[in-house]
């Protein structure tokens, strides 16, 4: 077992650079992912926030949406945060037409679902199985997860305000979805429960 699994980050758009760091912090060897090769080389695989339209397509584009939707088949471990949870999720609501995701996560999840009102914003979310503080959870015009099917495990939700009991963080087996963005803060227990998550499958 290694101490340093290799963890994929998924480099076509997005927040790259910040997970890059978040990971390596928390204990893995990253590795930007831009085509297949890079992808068969690694143990797990972070799909970033950004947009998930440009992120389906630019994937197609690069060849690279067979391959992934093949390992997350086989097992492989995958978290997704914003955007990337949106590419997880089986099936996605308000999404544009030409959306093409990876699939794997027995979740609907609806796009751009706290509207415009509060576009972006933060909140504290006590997420299971991460001891001490609630986590400082920043959302950029976030999806939720709007139901679950019976194998996802609900880590977090949203308390209070509009968007009250809102899932904003699962976990189905080997993979894992956020609706916010922890590379955004210094807070590291995501990435180190991402990080934990690949090395249990190694
Ligand atoms: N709204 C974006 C989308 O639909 C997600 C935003 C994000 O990843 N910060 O893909």
């Amino acid at each position: 077992m290694s101490t340093r699994p290799s963890v994929g980050i998924l480099a076509l758009q997005g927040d790259v650079r910040e997970h890059v760091s978040a990971l390596a912090a928390a204990g893995a060897d990253p590795v930007p992912v831009r085509r297949a090769s890079e992808l068969d080389g690694v143990d797990g695989l972070l799909i970033p926030g950004g947009e998930s339209t440009t992120i389906s397509r630019l994937a197609r584009i690069f060849d690279l949406t067979d391959p992934i939707r093949k390992r997350i088949a086989a097992g492989m471990p995958a978290y997704g945060s914003c955007a990337g949870m949106i590419m997880l999720a089986n099936t996605v609501l308000d999404g544009r037409p030409d959306h093409e995701g990876f699939g794997g996560m027995d979740v609907v999840v609806r796009r751009n679902a706290f509207g415009r009102q509060v576009d972006s914003f933060s909140a504290d979310v006590p997420v299971v199985g991460l001891e001490g503080e609630p986590v400082h959870a920043v959302f950029i015009r976030a999806p939720w997860v709007e139901s679950a099917g019976a194998d996802v495990r609900v880590l977090a939700r949203i308390s209070g305000g509009p968007a009250d009991g809102r899932i904003v963080a699962a976990r189905q087996g080997a993979l894992l979805a956020t609706s916010f963005h922890p590379e955004l803060t210094g807070d590291r227990r995501i990435h180190a429960l991402f990080v934990e998550m690949v090395r249990e499958q190694q």
